[in-house]
């Protein structure tokens, strides 16, 4: 017997039938015997009518106490989805027992709209397993030091489960989704990626950071930190479907790089359109100058990615670097009417329509030159590469947008990712 942790998300509880079939499998999970935790993110839709709402009366709302009441508002649609299941589940003959973030209590920071948890009191849910009850556990949200109900961020629901199976050292957080797993790329992009059957946490943590949005990343930073097995898998198979497949479908985040770790040295591709690159041409190349840019920058709030600094010629050098896309505009006139005057640079250049792929892979640490064979693939292709940043797990170029499906399709070829891991030679 095991204490097991469910994660369904909004499209799994779209429906009444849906709720009846997400009980129907809990159900099963606990006639095998275990101790249930569920938590379910609000019915599909739900969390967006209900900001859409919001946004009618107070379309240019902003600040602390309008974001306090849009936790308020939020945080029911998790309130009502897991009130139905705990229903559904006395339905199908279970003792069920629903909590909100505050009845268990979830403790965060006081971070409205985007808040972070803080600890979690196990007391209340252990005794209701003890007593031979599903727990249901409402997603996205806690509760602040004041006792405002705070929510954690669009998806945050993982982020909840997550730090619920921690609390409660469960054997494994499942989360049940519109996917079947985590795959080498976006499906839609190649249609030969596959499924991985295992990932490790820091892979995984790149490929979310990289847009590939299976997961909110935060959960994964969590899971990691508290060493919590993670696997993501279907809610789209029957209910009844056998349990020991089922405890052994999608893919598991592993913790540890043990030895039956998929072995291939490129794990996955990962993309992103969302961003811009930005360019200072002809700044005087003297200490300082990447401060004096990017700092400005930072101040501004907006977030760099890649940097690139051109080596200096005739004491002068250029400057680029990228953002999100939704920054673009804002740092293009932070640039051109505030750093560069200041700066004396020659001219200001942004580019919107770039795109940064990445091949991410623990295996990239062992092996050399793996970046020399992403740089070769997209040559042979003829894309060219504006911008090279690496990790020790992860090359990303920025290029064309595009040519990103040729590249990502033009990788995937290359590190061998649509034949089965076991056939790839080291
Ligand atoms: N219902 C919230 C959202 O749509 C949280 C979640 O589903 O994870 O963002
Ligand atoms: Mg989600």
């Amino acid at each position: 017997m095991a204490l097991i942790v469910h994660k369904y998300g909004g499209t799994s509880m779209g429906s009444p039938e849906r709720i009846r079939n997400v009980a129907r499998r809990v159900a099963k999970w606990h006639h095998a015997g275990h101790q249930m935790v569920v938590v379910p993110s609000a019915m599909s839709g739900e969390t967006n009518r209900l900001l859409g709402l919001a946004k009618e009366l107070a379309p240019h709302g902003s600040g602390n106490a309008h974001d306090r009441e849009l936790d308020m508002l939020a945080a029911t649609g998790e309130q009502a989805s897991s009130a139905l299941l705990a229903l559904a589940l006395q339905a199908e003959g279970l003792a069920a027992v629903s909590f909100t973030g505050w009845q268990v209590p979830i403790r965060t920071n006081s971070a409205h709209t985007k808040a972070r948890i803080e600890s979690i009191d196990d007391a209340r849910v252990r005794a209701e397993l003890d007593a031979g009850k599903v727990v249901i556990v409402t997603g996205f949200q806690g509760i602040d030091p004041n006792s405002n109900i705070t929510t954690l961020g669009r998806g945050g629901s993982d982020t909840s489960a997550v730090a619920v199976a921690a609390a409660l050292k469960a054997a494994e957080c499942m989360i049940f989704t519109d996917v079947d797993g985590v795959y080498t790329t976006d499906p839609r992009v190649v249609p030969e990626a596959r499924r991985l059957l295992r990932i490790s946490f820091e892979e995984m943590l790149e490929m979310a950071s990289l847009g590939s949005k299976v997961l909110q990343i935060r959960s994964v930073e969590f899971a990691g930190k508290y060493k919590v097995p993670l696997r993501v898998l279907s809610s789209f198979t029957p209910p009844d479907i056998d349990l020991v497949l089922e405890a052994a479908s999608g893919t598991l985040i592993t913790f540890e790089e043990d030895e039956d770790m998929e072995r291939a040295v490129v794990s996955g591709i990962a993309f992103n359109r969302d961003e811009a690159k930005l360019s200072v041409l002809g700044v005087p190349d003297t200490p300082g100058i990447a401060y004096q840019i990017l700092g400005a920058v930072a101040e501004a709030n907006v977030e760099v990615d890649v940097i690139l600094q051109n080596s200096g010629r005739d004491g002068k050098t250029d400057f680029s670097f990228t953002v999100q896309q939704g920054d673009y505009q804002k740092t293009l006139d932070l640039l051109t009417k505030v750093v560069a005057p200041k700066l004396g640079a020659e001219e200001v250049t942004g580019d919107p329509r770039i795109c940064k792929v990445s091949i991410v892979g623990i295996g990239m640490r062992s092996h050399v030159g793996v970046a020399s064979r992403m740089f070769k693939c997209l040559s042979d292709e003829a894309i060219n590469i504006q911008m090279i940043s690496t990790s020790e797990i992860k090359t990303s170029v920025v290029i064309d947008e595009k040519y990103m499906e040729l590249a990502v399709r033009a990788l995937h070829r290359e590190f061998d990712l649509d034949q089965p891991a076991d056939t790839i030679s080291q």
